[in-house]
């Protein structure tokens, strides 16, 4: 209540002090108390307000100021298309004084180079910091009004240039700053969408439980959770998304809703795994598990082995069909391949699905040895910290096949040969069991589409340094990804399904969930934002208008 509380008295705040601000122009003035305070901004924000004393007065302030605001109705704003950015940073500026960051200002480098690939530092015609779900209300209220391009921010992780960033034509919405996080006595944990993995883990690690997340500490909840999510032991309770119980959604008109198995039910299903075609989340409500304990080692292996150490991917995938709390992951790279071999619980002997690796020959030696620890102790084992370079991400799945697996690993020692200085092509494959579907369907469906079959997600990923590798960089990891998707249909073990938080630019992830899938989430947009802001003023990302 208090941010609501806080964020309206600043509009407040700002709507009597606006024509005295000098230089402002009067009809500009009045044109601006149509956007800030318009209607349905004043319902969203009155249907956030409980029956309070102070809710009570400042309800009465808003009605007279809505009064106002029937007087200037009718002022649009008709700016060209070059200068609405700037206009609403400057009209942002005064909403949120301090919090907006233009070319000149000192924390500008900082907001432009918050991303976790360089391929998205980006400039903006300026970066504007909320902190409370009023505050993303009346930031799209002027985004909307003067119409200008916009990008929304969270965690950041994702590398896909102008997703989570813009250029200097558009604003960019920087979300970290509503990070906050509580756990009911129902056991469910309330995030805002500036957390990170690594802080929902470590807050409820002294509770016994966690959350179903990412697997690295910086990556942020939103991108994650609105993509799918995949984490340590999918087969468990299903990916990340299917734990979201409920969203506050802010919507492009600036209504303030919640999306759950009860109220916009539609909504609520789209968001799992729909992306960012429907609202800003504001706030995740997340089931909770009493998943603590967890055995985990990650092992490296000498790469010329590729072909024992393929097969034993495959034996741990079968494992996998029938005991839900094996987690596994394998990271290919040019010198080292990495198998993440992890146990939901804590075991006396080792589990016996990893046998396969235990018996390989090319074993050098743990990275992170045997251990008993939790999700957190896990997650913060793995945070090797962020360092700046470009990448380009890659997502396709195919069934579970050791020639296949060859196949892709030879076309990879080919790609390998390729002259891209500075750059380093690799990839993962992710096992999902059928068990992992199942759990998703069970906690009331998403949007993906996914069969129920045992499947492999493929991450191929490449990471460089110098520009004058960009193209070759580009190429090598599309020719990967690629031979992955036909040397699948060669053997006939393809799948339609590509996991959006692996997705590049360059792919039709939303296509890859089906026709049925689709039309579904066409359905809700058109519903939940009439008149498209999502797909005309937001910058870029997996949108329906790439259909
Ligand atoms: C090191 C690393 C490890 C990773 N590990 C995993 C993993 O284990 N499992 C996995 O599934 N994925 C993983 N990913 C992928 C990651 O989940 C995606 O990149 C995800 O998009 C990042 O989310 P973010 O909020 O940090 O990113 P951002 O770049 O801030 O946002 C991603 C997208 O979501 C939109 N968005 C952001 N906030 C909101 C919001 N509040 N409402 C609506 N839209 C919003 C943005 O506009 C953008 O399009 C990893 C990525 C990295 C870099």
């Amino acid at each position: 209540m208090a941010p609501i509380l806080l964020a309206l008295s600043l509009l407040l705040q700002f709507l009597v002090i606006l024509p005295t601000i000098s230089g402002w122009p009067v009809s500009d003035a009045a044109d601006t108390f149509d956007f800030l305070l318009s209607r349905d901004l004043i319902s969203a924000i009155q249907g956030s307000l409980k029956s309070t004393a102070a809710a009570s007065v400042l309800r009465q302030q808003i009605n007279k100021y809505s009064r106002a605001i029937d007087e200037v109705a009718g002022l649009g704003s008709d700016l060209p298309v070059s200068k609405r950015a700037a206009a609403a940073c400057k009209i942002a500026d005064l909403i949120f004084p301090g919090r907006v960051f233009a070319a000149n200002d000192p924390e500008y480098q900082s907001e432009e180079d918050f991303n976790w690939s360089q391929t998205c530092w980006l400039p903006a015609a300026c970066f504007i910091q909320l902190r409370t779900t009023a505050d993303v209300a009346a930031a799209l209220k002027v985004i909307r009004h003067v119409g200008t391009k916009f990008a929304v921010r969270s965690g950041g992780h994702n590398p896909n240039s102008g997703f989570g960033s813009i250029g200097d034509s558009g604003v960019l919405l920087d979300l970290h700053g509503l990070d906050t996080l509580s756990l009911s006595d129902d056991g469910i944990l309330h995030a805002g969408p500036g957390i990170t993995w690594g802080k929902a883990y470590d807050f409820l690690d002294p509770h016994g439980i966690t959350v179903i997340g990412g697997r690295h500490y910086t990556v942020g909840l939103p991108g994650f959770l609105l993509g799918g999510g995949m984490t340590f032991f999918p087969n468990l309770y299903g990916l990340g998304t299917d734990s979201v119980k409920s969203y506050e959604v802010v919507l492009a008109n600036s209504t303030i809703i919640d999306a759950n198995a009860h109220e916009n039910a539609d909504l609520w299903r789209a968001l799992k795994g729909g992306g960012s075609n429907f609202g800003i989340v504001t706030r995740f409500d997340i089931e909770t598990h009493p998943l603590h304990n967890v055995q985990y080692s990650l092992n490296l292996y000498d790469p010329s082995d590729y072909v024992n150490i393929l097969y034993a991917t495959t034996q741990v995938q079968k494992a996998m069909e029938t005991d839900s709390n094996i987690g596994f992951f394998l990271n290919v790279n040019p010198t080292v391949i990495i198998a993440g071999l992890l146990y939901a619980d804590w075991p006396t002997v080792p589990p016996s699905a990893f046998n396969a690796f235990d018996s390989l020959k090319s074993f050098w030696g743990p990275f992170i040895p045997t251990t008993n620890g939790t999700i957190a102790t896990l997650t913060s084992a793995i945070n090797i910290g962020d360092f700046p370079a470009k990448r380009e991400p890659y997502a396709a799945s195919t069934k579970v096949d050791h020639a296949l697996y060859v196949d892709v690993h030879e076309r990879y020692l080919e790609l390998l040969k390729t002259d891209m200085p500075s750059a380093n092509l690799s990839y993962t494959i992710q096992p999902v069991a059928k068990a992992a579907v199942q759990a998703g369907e069970y906690r009331g469906g998403n949007s993906l589409g996914l069969e129920k079959v045992s499947q492999s997600w493929w991450a191929p990923l490449v990471e460089w340094f110098d520009d004058s590798t960009d193209i070759a960089a580009h190429k090598a990891l599309n020719d990967l990804g690629n031979s992955v998707q036909s040397f699948a249909q060669k053997r006939g073990k393809a799948l339609n399904y590509q996991f959006m938080n692996d997705g590049s630019y360059t792919q039709k992830i939303l296509d890859s969930y089906g026709t049925r899938q689709v039309d579904t989430l066409k359905k809700v947009a058109k519903k939940y934002d009439p008149t498209g802001v999502f797909q005309t003023l937001q910058n870029d990302g997996f949108l329906l208008r790439r259909l």
